[in-house]
């Protein structure tokens, strides 16, 4: 079963997870750095969302659930902005497990925990230009995953990604890019690669493939691999459109 506890391989990790959805009986262990040694609060639980059992522990389609519902809110303009007070402020200081790691682009117009409508606490967000991937984001994942126990990892490219349009224009034309440019240029040439033989839009399908091969990339982590077999971490690629402010998530 996804995220039961039998799946987990750490004893403290089910009082971390109760920790996160917030029920009357969490007692987590704090999670992260001199948090370890502090107090949890004995609630987060948010007025703004649906409550939560005690005891809830989330799994990988729980957490898809979450942000496919907080994206619907963000489409319709029906926002709620959960955990964006100070009560959620002050009770996740002791420690924190958010509920996915997004993996996405710096782009401004693509703020995960804005299209997602989710606040303080509930997104771990990784973001270079392009998603483009490398150990130290790699790393950033598996952190996560592994030891904050997200049970979900999104990687998410958007419509009309100005770094992948950079991209393709300068392999198309066989320009140069000044500085560390470069590196983000040859970081997508892969995804350039696998998309120059489609039809339609190379933009678009460039920004695609970059979203599956960097979702391919991290399923085969050698710590991530394990997880995902084991239904214990789900890894989705998802598509925002800047215009309708939809995320379509992917088939894996
Ligand atoms: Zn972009």
């Amino acid at each position: 079963m996804p995220g039961s506890a039998a799946d987990l391989p750490r004893a403290a990790r089910p009082a971390r997870r109760r920790f996160l959805l917030g029920g009357a009986s969490a007692l987590a262990a704090p999670l992260l750095g001199a948090a370890r040694a502090s107090a949890a609060p004995s609630s987060i639980a948010d007025p703004a969302l649906p409550p939560v059992p005690d005891g809830f522990t989330p799994g990988p389609d729980e957490a898809l659930r979450w942000l496919v519902e907080g994206n619907e809110r963000w489409v319709a303009g029906e926002l709620l902005h959960p955990h964006q007070t100070v009560a959620r402020r002050r009770a996740v200081a002791a420690g924190q497990h958010p509920l996915a790691t997004v993996f996405s682009c710096i782009d401004s117009r693509v703020p995960p925990e804005i299209v997602f409508d989710r606040g303080v606490g509930d997104l771990f967000v990784v973001r270079t230009a392009a998603q483009t991937n490398n150990g130290l984001v790699q790393g950033a994942v598996e952190y996560g995953a592994e030891e904050a126990v997200t049970p979900l990892v999104v990687v998410m490219g958007h419509q009309r990604c100005g770094a992948v349009t950079l991209a393709v224009e300068t392999l198309n034309n066989g320009t140069e890019v000044p500085a560390h440019l470069v590196e983000v240029v040859e970081a997508l040439r892969p995804a350039y690669e696998a998309a120059r033989p489609l039809p339609g839009d190379q933009v678009d399908n460039t920004v695609h493939a970059q979203i599956r091969l960097t979702a391919d990339q991290l399923r085969e982590d050698p710590l991530l691999a394990p997880l995902v077999a084991g239904h214990r971490v789900r890894v989705l690629g998802a598509y925002y459109s800047v215009d309708s402010g939809c995320v379509d998530f992917l088939p894996s």
